[in-house]
């Protein structure tokens, strides 16, 4: 029989509307999210990690969570973890496990989207369907998921997509892994998983949004301040203005690792022009691109690669080992 760690971390899940606030505020405690699993669910043990909302959280907290959860990871008798978390920043987390985790035990992230004292309240159902896949033996050596909606997503392509819908996460240009259709677990597809061992991500790269024509001055700052990594959501499949190209060359200059990633909501950065400012351009520069990752993604992987490794040379190997071993170039 499958046992299950169950890890709390806070989130819509975890949330009830207080009157004396105006508004939904934590608190759930872990044996009242848990209380709703039917009978028949499989032997759980469960950990409150904190219980706050996901905008709250500092990398630390991220890390924090990362090491309860690998040490469940560790347990032989945990077949599958879950850990509820808030929707806003859930994507980030489940990546950074994905990449960091050792094993074959699946972690499975869930949450809500209505509060707990919402009519149609998400969280129970999500909670019950994360639980499963958690226990599904096809879930194993799949590392991080996202389950809600009762849709499985896998870690690297999972985003949040609505402010408000019950189907909020959305795997855009690639869709879910599998699906959770009552009690049974379909997972068809199986993504390979990258893991880089690092003992703690670099906390010092920042993630910035370029729109027409804006100035460099958050880049300049950003350098100023001592990022050693900055990831660039840049236009369309890959471009910035011209005026921008200085400033990069200033901050790889400075062993500053700049990734390029696209502010467009899915498909993958692409070298097919030949004017000032493209991919091109970049990419002799010595930029770094994104393998199919968001921005938050991104710098996520930025932020682990530049933890584990030592100087530029090996962020830029470690960064350009292609992460899907599925994947590769035409003849
Ligand atoms: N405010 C919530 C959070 O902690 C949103 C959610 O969980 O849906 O991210």
């Amino acid at each position: 029989m499958a046992k299950v760690a169950v890890l709390t971390t806070g989130g819509t899940v975890a949330m009830r509307h207080d009157p004396a606030r105006g508004g939904a505020v934590p608190a759930l405690s872990t044996a009242d999210l848990t209380a709703v699993l039917p009978p028949g669910a499989p032997e759980l043990a469960v950990e409150e990690v904190c219980n706050l909302p996901s905008s709250h959280f500092t990398l630390g907290d991220l890390w924090h969570i990362r090491e309860r959860a690998a040490a469940w990871a560790a347990d032989p008798e945990v077949s599958g973890i879950v850990i509820t978390h808030g929707t806003d920043t859930m994507e980030e987390t489940v990546y950074l496990l994905d990449l960091t985790v050792p094993g074959e035990t699946p972690l499975v992230l869930t949450g809500a989207m209505r509060t707990a004292s919402e009519v149609g309240a998400d969280g129970p159902a999500n909670l019950w369907a994360a639980v499963r896949v958690a226990a599904s033996p096809r879930s194993r050596g799949l590392g991080a998921m996202v389950v809600l909606n009762d849709e499985i997503h896998a870690a690297r392509f999972v985003t949040k997509t609505d402010t408000l819908s019950t189907a909020t996460f959305q795997s855009p240009g690639w869709g879910p892994l599998g699906r959770v259709e009552g009690d049974q677990v379909h997972i068809p597809w199986r993504l390979p998983r990258e893991l880089i061992p690092c003992s703690r991500p670099e906390e010092r790269v920042v993630l910035i949004k370029l729109a027409v024509g804006m100035g460099a001055e958050l880049l300049e700052d950003a350098l100023a301040r001592g990022a050693r990594g900055v990831v660039l959501e840049a236009l369309g499949a890959s471009r910035v203005p011209p005026w921008w190209l200085p400033v990069i060359e200033r901050a790889i200059a400075a062993g500053v690792a700049v990734v390029i990633a696209s502010r467009c909501p899915s498909g993958r950065v692409w070298d097919a022009y030949g004017y000032v400012g493209s991919h091109r351009t970049l990419r002799e520069m010595g930029c770094l691109f994104s393998p199919g990752l968001n921005g938050p993604k991104a710098r996520i992987r930025l932020m682990v690669v530049l933890g584990a490794a030592q100087d530029t040379a090996e962020v830029a190997a470690l960064w350009n080992k292609n992460p899907d071993p599925g994947e590769h170039e035409c003849p």
